[in-house]
């Protein structure tokens, strides 16, 4: 039993105690500010954040009125370059004037950071010949965080961020035809919500099947610490063999496969194995009730599929190949079984499409591509040259837009059998929209491929879309120029635009950190999973919060770093594919 005396001068110890902690509190919150201050105490000077190759032009751009830059070495702060700064030029997108500091010339690799006197200085970056591989680690392992039905754990290199199996039951929903239970394990959460869906599964899947056919050779030996890890496949296929094992899973007896499999609404920011939903398979709600966009995305998907995995498993490839197969001659058999609008009491997302002569042409092309079949040879010569347009003018949208993947397809084919004309309109189609993209680039003051139209939901994606065609333009006909303005897209992503910010969570020194994704709002990290790419900049304005921004923004000014702006800071796996399709060319 405690005195009067004993409490007083417990009181008084603790008080005391409190006095310390309070001053020891507050001399690291000055430390803290001092190091941040040295970090970087000017956002107006934007660079890439990872940084840049050793042989690559070296660009950061400055957005207040200067004369003179320095880059100085993080280590040791000894000025290793400087130069003058360029003629500030106005980008009528974002309303900033800025000046170019070019350091091409600078190529000792190291660990930097770049000053303009009497301004401050930039986040450091680095130069290196293999200054993105990290970042290509962290986006293609956010895949892995992604998935569906299984517990995942991102390991001592990220403690904390886990989650228990999800989503292990599932029923089928009145609009599939069907009824009773269709589990349907597995897949890729597809975005911020744990809905799974399977034309945007298509897009995604066949953008890293993609990366693998063109840049394996770079890819082979990066592990990703998944549990699939040193099977023998390399594993970027491991990864993006989860979602297609579930992507032939949603294919019916028939051929035909169903749009998604979601809850009937989007469940509370909650993690994974938290969300109690009933996860259904969701259909058109009239017969064949399958659709013909995800079954002729699957085909294409299935198709690439039995191409690159027939040296790791050949059965695999057999089953993918009969899947592809089947889908096709389902997606031929009903051309118009369109899903357009979500069913009656069903508010996920709809992933709408009314045409799927697209999706159909991409089969075509990727399965003529496998099999060297005459009939899917006809079905795109065809149907192909209506398509040409699309390459110049690519769509936010690109789970809906297919067809720049199914005239790709086809150039890259490189089978003996191909039609000269077909593939002369193809290649000269692709090069010359290409070479366009190019010359904006060039007169664009923050170097990004982005029309002032291109500022809608997803904008982010289109960069990565973007630096897709330029990469396949050099595939097909090679030129540094093509290379160069795809870098200028990545640079854009990581942190050479108007906000400064690093587009891909924990990547680079200023990321952006509150991403509209479930496990990021709901868990107890305090910062969100990592490699994952926001959607950037919206001008639609779809989200209250980017609907209370002041009305005069310019569209590269129309995102918000919250969680609740759906419209510019979700993350999405067609935009993360991009993402590491366009890490995986620029790599070396
Ligand atoms: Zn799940």
């Amino acid at each position: 039993m405690s005195n009067s005396s004993d409490g007083l001068s417990t009181k008084t110890a603790c008080r005391r105690s409190l006095i310390k902690l309070a001053y020891f509190l507050s001399l690291i919150i000055v430390l803290l500010g001092l190091a941040c201050g040295r970090k970087n105490d000017n956002p107006s000077i934007k660079l890439d954040q990872v940084g840049y190759p050793v042989d690559a032009p070296k660009i950061a751009l400055v957005s207040v009125p200067a004369q003179a830059f320095v880059v100085k070495r993080a280590s040791d702060n000894a000025t290793v370059f400087q130069g003058d700064l360029g003629t500030g030029i106005t980008d009528a997108n974002s309303g900033d004037t800025v000046e170019a500091a070019d350091f091409s010339p600078l190529q000792q690799p190291g660990t930097y950071y770049l000053e303009v006197p009497g301004q401050g200085r930039s986040w450091t970056f680095s130069i290196g010949p293999e200054v993105f591989a990290r970042t290509y680690y962290l986006a293609m392992r956010a895949f892995y965080g992604q998935r569906c039905g299984t517990a995942v754990d991102l390991g001592p290199e990220f403690p904390g961020y886990t989650h228990a199996a999800c989503h292990l039951e599932g029923r089928f929903h009145a609009s599939s035809g069907k009824q009773g239970r269709r589990d349907n394990v597995g897949g890729w959460h597809d975005a911020g919500d744990y809905g799974r869906y399977m034309v945007n599964s298509g897009i995604a899947t066949g953008t890293l099947l993609w990366a693998w056919e063109m840049f394996g050779s770079k890819l082979r030996d990066n592990k990703l610490n998944i549990p699939e890890s040193g099977n023998g496949t390399p594993d970027i296929l491991n990864e993006a063999r989860w979602n297609l094992e579930w992507m032939l899973k949603m294919q019916d007896d028939d051929g035909g496969a169903w749009h998604k499999q979601t809850s009937d609404r989007f469940c509370h920011f909650v993690m994974p194995e938290d969300d109690r939903l009933s996860s259904e398979v969701i259909g058109t709600g009239k017969p064949p009730y399958k659709s013909t966009c995800a079954t002729a995305d699957l085909a294409a998907v299935a198709a690439i599929a039995a191409r690159v995995y027939q040296p790791y498993d050949k059965s695999f490839a057999a089953k993918n190949l009969r899947a592809a197969q089947e889908a096709w001659a389902w997606a031929l058999r009903y051309p118009d079984a369109t899903f357009v609008k979500n069913p009656p009491g069903i508010s996920t997302g709809e992933y709408g499409d009314a045409d799927c002569g697209d999706e159909q042409m991409w089969a075509a092309a990727e399965l003529w591509r496998t099999t060297g079949k005459p009939e899917y040879h006809r079905y795109f010569l065809d149907h192909y040259a209506k398509y040409l347009p699309t390459l110049r003018a690519l769509d936010t949208d690109t789970w809906r837009v297919v067809a720049p993947m199914g005239l790709w397809a086809y150039a890259l084919a490189t089978r003996p059998d191909a039609d000269s004309h077909a593939l002369a309109d193809v290649r000269g189609a692709t090069l010359a929209a290409a070479h366009e993209v190019v010359e904006r680039t060039r007169s664009n003051p923050y170097h990004v491929s982005l029309a002032a139209s291109d500022f809608q939901w997803g904008s982010n994606g289109l960069v990565g879309n973007y630096g897709m065609e330029l990469l396949i333009a050099n595939l097909l006909s090679p030129d540094r120029t093509l290379v160069e303005t795809a870098l200028d897209n990545l640079h854009y992503l990581l942190g050479r635009n108007t906000f400064s910010i690093s587009w891909v969570t924990q990547v680079g020194e200023h990321p952006f950190r509150h991403p509209h994704h479930r496990p990021s709002g709901a868990g107890k990290n305090l910062e969100p999973w990592p490699g994952l790419l926001s959607g950037g900049p919206n001008a639609g304005r779809q989200d209250p919060i980017l609907k209370a921004l002041p009305a005069d923004l310019p569209p590269a000014k129309v995102y918000s770093d919250e969680q609740g702006s759906y419209a510019s800071n979700e993350i999405c796996i067609n935009w993360q594919a991009m993402l590491v399709f366009l890490l995986a060319g620029v790599m070396k």
